[in-house]
């Protein structure tokens, strides 16, 4: 299950600060796309509003060929992990990842089956008990993801979910994300500042800056031939 997102001359302001200017783009189902740049820049912004979460000030988002601000929140096939898991507290991790299926009234059976699948999955399924108290960061990072499988989602939007996690652990899940998209097959939009985990995850990099996009391309493309000295100077290449 995948889907395309269509991302049609859109401007965001705050107030009185623009912080994305018109900027397209077109994402094919099944893709993985990261979104690059520095702190600051509007890559969070333009998760949250592909996730319908955020609203455009100026032009259109579609997931699947349908506008995210038409759709009620159950109904946009999208499903976000945060930077921050944003785990409920009193919860089990086998409540947090119901949570969503119940509020959406899927019947009960189909939740369990969904949250054993997920855990197995994710090698979650000694800690459904516990509460995130007592995980570690590796662990409440599966949970955070686990939330978002079993939405069974057609898109991910990862928002930095590695930054949290020590080096060595960050490599590992990066390996399992890229392993997770090969075997659901989704469209994953992950978002980071990172240039290494850019050039190993993205099939296209999206490097944002200055309120525009600044380059799109392969991590090959963008790394031989950087459309500026801000890109060649952020991924590291010969400029
Ligand atoms: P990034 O994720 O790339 O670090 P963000 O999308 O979080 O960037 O932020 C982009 C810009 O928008 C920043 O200048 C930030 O201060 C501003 N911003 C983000 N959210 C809000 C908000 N809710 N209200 C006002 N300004 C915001
Ligand atoms: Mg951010």
């Amino acid at each position: 299950m995948s889907a395309s997102i269509e991302i049609t001359n859109v401007t965001k302001r705050y107030g009185a600060l623009t912080v994305l200017d018109d900027i397209s783009l077109s994402i094919a189902a099944g893709e993985f796309v990261v979104f690059l740049g520095p702190s600051g820049c509007g890559k969070s912004t333009l998760l949250r509003m592909i996730a319908g979460l955020e609203d455009v000030t100026n032009g259109t988002i579609s997931v699947a060929g349908q506008r995210v601000d038409t759709l009620p929140p159950g109904k946009r096939g999208v499903a976000m992990v945060f930077q921050s898991y944003a785990l409920y507290p009193h919860m089990t991790v086998a409540q947090n990842m119901s949570f969503g299926l119940e509020n959406i009234g899927l019947p009960k059976t189909e939740i369990e089956r969904r949250v054993s699948q997920a855990a197995a999955t994710l090698e979650i399924a000694h800690l459904l008990e516990r509460k995130p108290a007592k995980l570690s960061g590796g662990q409440r990072q599966r949970v955070a993801i686990g939330r978002a499988i079993v939405k069974e989602p057609k898109a991910f939007l990862f928002d930095e979910p590695l930054s949290n996690l020590d080096a060595a652990l960050r490599g590992r899940t990066r390996l399992e994300l890229a392993q997770l998209h090969g075997r659901l097959g989704s469209t994953m939009i992950f978002v980071t500042h990172d240039q290494v985990e850019a050039m190993t995850l993205a099939d296209r990099i999206v490097i944002m800056h200055n309120k525009k996009i600044e380059q799109i391309g392969t991590p090959m493309e963008i790394y031989r031939r950087p459309a500026s000295r801000f890109v060649a100077g952020f991924v590291g290449s010969p400029a």
